[in-house]
């Protein structure tokens, strides 16, 4: 029986994966199509996209025709059934309630996790990207090269299913012939951003997001991705035959029942459950992983959310995919005598060097755009086409001011109207009402071109978790504490994105709604709020300054395994999820490997 609840835990269990997310996903879905027995605690509840997904509900439906709200941050359709920046009785403390020294953390409580809202944005680093310290002295570099990843991207983008195209451009690796899916056509407002900006040595290429653009290939991927193992070939057949295409219509935030996007709770689990070797407790919250006399991880101890009793679950192998913060959280909470300051800590590096993408926006109105002939531009839902950093030879010249680059996500388009549309139109109708206003939002639609700056930010001591001393959750389990700052690279980064926006928006005969901000310290968005929150436990070459090696095992417990943001040594501007999903990959091929020579 798949779903268990947490009295119903009998028997122990090759590896106890926490958390269900893309990092728990992942690993979840390869060890048991590889034969380990696998037992997934999710502290949400379940979760069943088929049936829950808001997929066709109209505006006109939701209270307050679904706006966003306190409780609803990204609407009242939005996936996220339970969690957001506030989980009810589970706080978490800032230092600094300021936006230069916040920290916001976004959590889903559900199965999937993140996944089942996420923006689908799906690129790979580049070599640089785990390189960072050897080209400009900042930061740190990776224990591995690009070319150890490549192999686990592949394989993700062939599971999951990304579109995009293969532009050969400096550090926006390839995939090999055959990975990619066709990237959708492009909205009228892409090709505009693209020929003006074009003009001004601006780059614009097909986006790369997990939506299926058609439907996977079942009858060869699965061989592809399972070489020898029929089991796994044919549970993956019949797992990519019940995913549908795209079908150009609805918000992918809300989720997609019909499986055209990568959701954990899609792709992942279902084959991995199909297996019979996944047994999964919702409701699960990890407190600690526990450590047995050996030294080794024996298990984990959990409140059932149900019953408020505390539970053990006991393993070979314990992975934590519980999500950044969250898994140096569970770490700093498992105190030992051999291990005061938390579990796999003798470096003293959990819970530091947190990094979240440095973020900034600019909105403008495009005349050019206005009264287009009626179509629909719906799409993918989000993004057809992107910016890649491309001024990477001028920022190593050292002529930027400013170490690392940051790609532009933009949106147009005449796209179902929301709950938004029409409104703050004064500054362009100097307030007109009745007739006049109806003309005035027909005219404007579809003419607003948004830019968003997802640009790198480099570790530093002053931005890190710690246990607060003081505040426990209602599950009686200590909170985390953060501590925030950005450097001047991240600011002057963030004023770069402002002026390039403002620049793009005129050449496309725009005009920019509000203000360029010229002070990067006030165009940033807070710590966190881009919701790329990585490290807390950053893998590396040397256990005195990192806190697993390089197949995201801790170096102090052999047995234990972080497969979620928490390892990333650096952050690099691509959207993270990918890279999550290939090094969790990596990790679990890795424990089945040592799992057959018998050291777990
Ligand atoms: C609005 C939004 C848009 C995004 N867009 C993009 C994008 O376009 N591209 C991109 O790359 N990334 C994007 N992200 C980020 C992406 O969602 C995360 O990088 C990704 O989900 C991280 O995977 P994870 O498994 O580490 O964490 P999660 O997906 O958060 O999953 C962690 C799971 O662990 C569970 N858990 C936590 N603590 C415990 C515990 N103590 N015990 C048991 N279970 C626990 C949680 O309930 C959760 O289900 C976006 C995120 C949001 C919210
Ligand atoms: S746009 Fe496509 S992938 Fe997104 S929710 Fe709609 S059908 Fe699914």
């Amino acid at each position: 029986m798949p779903f268990l609840t947490a009295s119903a835990i009998k028997q122990t269990y090759d590896v106890i994966v926490v958390g269900s997310g893309a990092a728990g996903g992942q690993s979840a879905y390869t060890l048991c199509m590889d034969g380990a027995k696998v037992l997934m605690l999710e502290a949400g509840r379940n979760y069943t996209p088929a049936t829950e997904t808001a997929m066709f509900q109209t505006p006109d439906q939701a209270p307050l025709r679904g706006v966003d709200t306190p409780e609803k941050a990204f609407g009242f359709y939005d996936a996220t059934v339970d969690g957001g920046w506030q989980v009810p009785g589970e706080p978490y403390i800032n230092t600094r309630r300021d936006d230069a020294g916040r920290f916001d953390w976004w959590r889903a409580r559900m199965l999937g996790g993140r996944t089942n809202h996420w923006g689908r944005i799906s690129l790979r680093n580049g070599p640089y990207d785990f390189k960072p310290y050897s080209r400009d002295g900042l930061g740190f570099d990776w224990p591995i090269d690009y070319a150890d990843v490549a192999p686990y991207y592949d394989k993700v983008e062939m599971l999951i299913g990304v579109y995009g195209d293969n532009d050969g451009l400096e550090n926006t690796p390839d995939s090999p012939a055959g990975v990619l899916l066709p990237p959708p056509k492009p909205r009228v407002s892409d090709l505009l951003v693209q020929q003006r900006a074009g003009r001004l040595g601006v780059p614009v290429i097909a986006g790369h997001r997990a939506v299926l653009t058609r439907r996977l290939d079942a009858d060869n991927l699965p061989a592809k991705l399972h070489p020898g193992n029929p089991e796994a070939q044919r549970i993956l057949r019949e797992s990519m035959l019940r995913r549908a295409a795209c079908w150009w219509a609805t918000p992918c935030g809300r989720g997609c029942s019909t499986g055209a996007n990568y959701q954990s709770t899609t792709v992942h689990l279902p084959p991995a459950l199909a297996t019979g070797r996944l047994d999964i407790v919702c409701n699960a919250m990890v407190r600690e992983v526990v450590l047995g006399a050996n030294g080794k991880a024996d298990g984990v101890r959990f409140i059932d959310k149900t019953s408020g009793k505390e539970f053990a679950a006991s393993g070979r192998v314990v992975v934590l995919a519980a999500s950044a913060c969250e898994s140096a959280r569970i770490l700093l909470n498992s105190k030992s005598t051999s291990f005061p300051d938390g579990l796999a800590n003798s470096s003293g590096k959990v819970g530091r060097y947190v990094m979240d993408t440095v973020g900034a926006d600019l909105t403008g109105q495009v005349p050019i755009l206005e009264n287009l002939p009626l179509h629909n531009e719906d799409g993918a839902d989000g993004g057809h086409m992107y910016t890649p950093w491309w001024l990477y030879k001028e920022q190593l010249a050292g002529k930027l001011g400013f170490a690392r680059g940051y790609h532009i996500e933009f949106g147009g388009g005449r796209r179902m109207p929301g709950p938004g549309t029409g409104a703050k139109l004064e500054w362009l109708t100097g307030g007109s009402y009745g007739l006049k206003f109806k003309q005035d939002v027909r005219r404007y639609y579809g003419s607003f071109v948004s830019f968003a700056g997802r640009g790198e930010m480099i570790p530093n001591e002053n931005s890190y978790c710690e246990i607060d001393p003081l505040v426990k959750d209602k599950w009686g389990i200590p909170v985390l504490r953060f501590h925030w700052q950005w450097s001047e690279h991240e600011n002057r980064q963030a004023a770069h994105m402002q002026r390039t926006f403002a620049n793009i928006i005129t050449a496309m005969g725009g005009r920019v709604q509000g203000k360029v901000e010229a002070d990067g310290a006030k165009a940033i968005a807070p710590g966190g709020s881009i919701i790329h929150e990585l490290g807390g436990a950053i893998m590396g070459a040397d256990p005195k300054t990192s806190v697993t090696d390089r197949w995201c095992r801790t170096w102090d417990v052999d047995n234990l395994y972080i497969t979620d943001g928490a390892v990333f040594a650096s952050n690099a501007d691509k959207n993270p999820t990918l890279t999550i999903m290939a090094l969790a990959w990596r990790a679990c091929d890795h424990i089945l490997a040592r799992m057959r020579r018998k050291e777990l």
